[in-house]
């Protein structure tokens, strides 16, 4: 059921720049030759919904792109349960097409990532909100038996042979049951994947070999030094924290502390990864808390996305790390060393 893979740009773009969109900034040039080490490496980044590619590890993934890393979003659920959460955008018009339009958002903010694409095409559970919440909608992705929902994934790890995987962690990084169901069906594809004698229905039967990817990392995008460090420096600089009420409201978790393994440095795409932010424009309000943190002070206050390596294969050496590749082997990448 897995789709053929949307190539990387350039892509048809039939939307009009989002309202509000800042200019894209051109990727900056790749240093003459390209940058060296990166040749053959191949990163696969399993989202929930579309948009959520460009709000967790956007910009580190947008520079992996720039150094000539092969990369593909797998993106599992079409996005269908998302309210319109841009003011500017909600209007029956806009309603009667939500999912051709998430789609064409999607296909925007690929180009401006620099990165192919694919759909699981699992249909999206929504976020149950209420006291008790309502029942989740039958067929709906987080229902979906776990062999039936790794099934497409499997078979897009054994196509594409990515080297290294990133997810959600178990908590999904928030509860949504989307999210939760995208980091068990990493997790099972990046255990099952290599081995021949699981999914064979979308290994040898199908003309596939096995293939196992040697790391498998968590988003930490909301973690509490970085949350911390944005409230202090928009302080400092005598603005309001859209922070405040989130850190009162925080709850340290015993389970939270040590998660940090990995920090990415990749401040110089930031205005890229909120280019493709504000591409999903049904999803994104220009006006909101995303964007009240200017750039330049998120450069100094916290120039990079991190992550939690999950599992490893490979020997990384001491930890933390600053590069998801450390330790992939030449002799894995299919290139001459
Ligand atoms: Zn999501």
């Amino acid at each position: 059921m897995a789709a053929s893979h949307d190539a990387a740009p350039p892509v048809a773009q039939p939307l009009a720049p989002p309202v509000g969109a800042p200019p894209i900034t051109p990727p900056l040039a790749p240093p003459p030759g390209g940058v060296p080490g990166r040749a053959g490496l191949r990163l696969m980044a399993v989202h929930a919904h579309p948009d959520d590619e460009s709000s967790k590890g956007a910009a580190s993934m947008a520079r992996y792109a720039h150094e000539g890393v092969e990369i593909l979003v797998v993106t599992c659920t079409g996005g269908e349960a998302g309210s319109i959460l841009n003011p500017a955008m909600d209007t029956p018009e806009v309603r009667a097409q939500m999912p051709g339009l998430r789609r064409q958002e999607m296909a925007r903010a690929r180009g401006i990532l620099g990165v192919g694409q694919t759909w699981l095409g699992f249909v999206d559970s929504g976020l149950p909100e209420g006291d008790p919440p309502p029942p989740l909608p039958e067929g709906c992705f987080a229902l979906t038996p776990l062999a039936d929902a790794a099934r497409p994934l499997v078979r897009l790890v054994r196509e594409f042979r990515p080297h290294v995987i990133t997810t959600y962690d178990e908590k999904g990084g928030y509860p949504h049951p989307d999210h939760i169901m995208t980091h068990r069906i990493s997790v099972e594809a990046f255990e099952a994947a290599g081995d021949p004698d699981r999914y064979p229905e979308v290994g040898a039967a199908a003309g596939l070999a096995p293939w196992q990817p040697l790391k498998l990392y968590y988003h930490l995008t909301f973690h509490k030094r970085r949350i911390l460090a944005l409230h202090q420096a928009m302080l400092d600089a005598g603005l309001d924290s859209p922070y405040t009420e989130r850190l009162d409201a925080w709850i340290d978790r015993a389970e939270d502390t040590g998660r940090l393994t990995t920090s990415v440095e990749c401040a110089d795409w930031f205005p890229t990864r909120d280019a493709a932010l504000l591409a999903h424009a049904t999803q994104v309000d220009p006006k909101g808390a995303w964007f009240r943190v200017p750039l330049d002070l998120q450069r100094a206050a916290w120039p990079t996305e991190d992550y939690q390596l999950a599992r490893s294969l490979v020997e990384v050496g001491t930890l933390p790390e600053d590069d998801l590749f450390v330790g992939i082997p030449v002799s894995a990448r299919g290139v001459a060393a």
